[in-house]
């Protein structure tokens, strides 16, 4: 029997989660069907956050906010602790072993033969329409017949540098396989950004090697505040009623903390479900004024790093270890032994010679810089946000085709709707994404079943 098909796009936490989701659901409703989950690193269930080998590498989101599962808190700390790992539902695990976790999740949720994973390892270059059904051509000339299709594509690497050509001690982007690994010869490091990857990165390097000294050099030299040693209770916001301001936005948001006796973190856990209304609530304008004037600000005080990992920051910045700078990259050419690097620090053009220069300045926004992605636009499949910052879709993530028409066997969930939803990168906010879209792959996967049973 041919199966019904769902060609996820992408194997990462998103691709993962939808699978587990879409099986699950199909196996309550006996409905058969075929998840093809594609991947062009072969890092199915792991992606960008979660193939990380560096047991050091901690989640950002405590364990009982982590579940594979919509609804269900506590599966991942009791999945830890049937695995013998100490964890309590406010702890933080290591990035690794979550990734492990979606793996079984979702080895656990297929059912054969009637509801099927295949993971196949190819990048997809571009998908087909044909009479109705799918075919998402592979960069190497396979083919994957699909009756629908859903993007979990993610992040797009970083931005390239301008100024900067490439060089074996250029890492122009930390998440690529073993990118980091080579640096361990306690050269000093430049990392470009001060965000999460640059945690990441500085801690694994300083792990590698006791003399590395890691520069982090941003233009506001802001660092990812950490979440509180007890999590704090979500404090309620009131919003006005109507068409928002990202001017009300920051009254109402300055007055709960007020009221809150200067506690933030409870305003944000308040704020954090509300996140991808009140984006959709300001008019374009308004976002790109929140974009260019709060959303660094919002990021490091929404995206925070467990306790350990600021005790471990902080130790490095007090040995001398992480030193900040702020500014701004101007070039960086081949030196003796690495890169002579010049930059801008509060006005002064500064001088520098690194052994390692590394790329965290974060996801880049051309979209057309991922060849997939460039042919969904140019064959006018789908189309770029109006902040181009993902594709347009629907809230619940069908894809809208050039004029704005929706695709509906098309789908996309994760960092490809942040122009959509804003709060769409961390796993609470994928999971429910990957719960609302299963009723409708399954809708699909069932009407197929239907059509392709013989006529008595
Ligand atoms: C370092 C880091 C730490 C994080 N920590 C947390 C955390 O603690 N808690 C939390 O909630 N969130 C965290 N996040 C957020 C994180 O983005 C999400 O949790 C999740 O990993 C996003 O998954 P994704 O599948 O959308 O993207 P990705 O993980 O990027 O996966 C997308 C996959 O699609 C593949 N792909 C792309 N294009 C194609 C193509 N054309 N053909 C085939 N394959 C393709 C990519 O190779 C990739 O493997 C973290 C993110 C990072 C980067």
């Amino acid at each position: 029997m041919v199966l019904p098909t769902v060609a996820v796009i992408g194997g990462g936490a998103s691709g993962a989660l939808t699978a587990i989701h879409l099986l699950r659901l199909a196996r309550a409703s006996g409905t058969p069907v075929a998840v093809t989950l594609l991947d062009q690193g072969g890092r199915h269930a792991l992606g960008q956050a979660y193939a990380t080998t560096d047991p050091h590498h901690l989640l950002n989101t405590r364990a009982d906010r982590m579940s594979a599962l919509d609804g269900e808190p506590d599966h991942l700390p009791a999945w830890a602790r049937a695995t013998g790992l100490d964890v309590t539902g406010t702890g933080y695990l290591p990035r690794a072993v979550y990734g492990r976790y979606l793996r079984e999740v979702l080895a656990a949720a297929e059912d054969p033969p009637a509801r099927t994973v295949e993971r196949v390892t190819g990048a997809a270059v571009a998908l087909e329409n044909r009479a109705g059904t799918y075919a998402v051509r592979l960069a190497d000339g396979r083919r994957v017949r699909a009756d629908a299709v859903v993007l979990a594509l993610g992040n797009r690497g970083p931005a390239p540098l301008p100024g900067v050509a490439a060089h074996p001690r250029y890492v122009a982007d930390p998440w690529a396989g073993d990118a980091l690994t080579g640096i361990g010869d306690g050269a000093p490091v430049l990392v470009l950004g001060t965000g999460l990857t640059m945690v990441d990165v500085a801690l694994t390097v300083t792990r590698a090697h006791p003399g590395t000294v890691v520069y982090a050099l941003s233009r506001h030299a802001l660092l990812p505040r950490a979440h509180p040693a007890v999590p704090a209770p979500p404090v309620p916001v009131p919003f006005p009623e109507g068409p928002l301001r990202v001017a009300d936005l920051l009254a109402a948001t300055r007055r709960a903390v007020r009221e809150n006796g200067g506690d933030w973190h409870g305003v944000m856990e308040g704020l954090r479900p509300h996140a991808q209304t009140l984006w959709r609530r300001l008019a374009p304008d308004e976002r790109r004024l929140f974009l260019r004037r709060v959303a660094r600000y919002w990021e490091i005080h929404r995206h925070r790093i467990p306790p350990a990992s600021a005790a471990a920051v902080a130790a490095l910045r007090a040995g001398g270890r992480l030193r900040l700078l702020r500014g701004s990259l101007v070039s960086a050419r081949p030196a003796d032994g690495g890169l002579r690097v010049r930059a801008d620090l509060d006005g002064a053009l500064t001088e520098l010679d690194v052994g390692w220069l590394v790329n965290a300045t974060g996801p880049g926004s051309d979209l057309t810089s991922d060849p997939f992605l460039a042919s969904l636009l140019a064959s006018g499949t789908a189309r770029p946000d109006r902040l181009r910052l993902g594709l347009d879709a629907t809230p619940e993530g069908v894809v809208l085709d050039a004029t704005g028409r929706p695709n509906e066997r098309l789908f996309a969930l994760g960092p490809l709707l942040r122009g959509t939803l804003y709060e769409t990168t961390a796993v609470p906010e994928i999971r429910a994404q990957a719960a609302a879209l299963a009723p409708r792959l399954v809708e699909v996967a069932a009407s197929r079943a239907a059509r392709a049973q013989p006529v008595a």
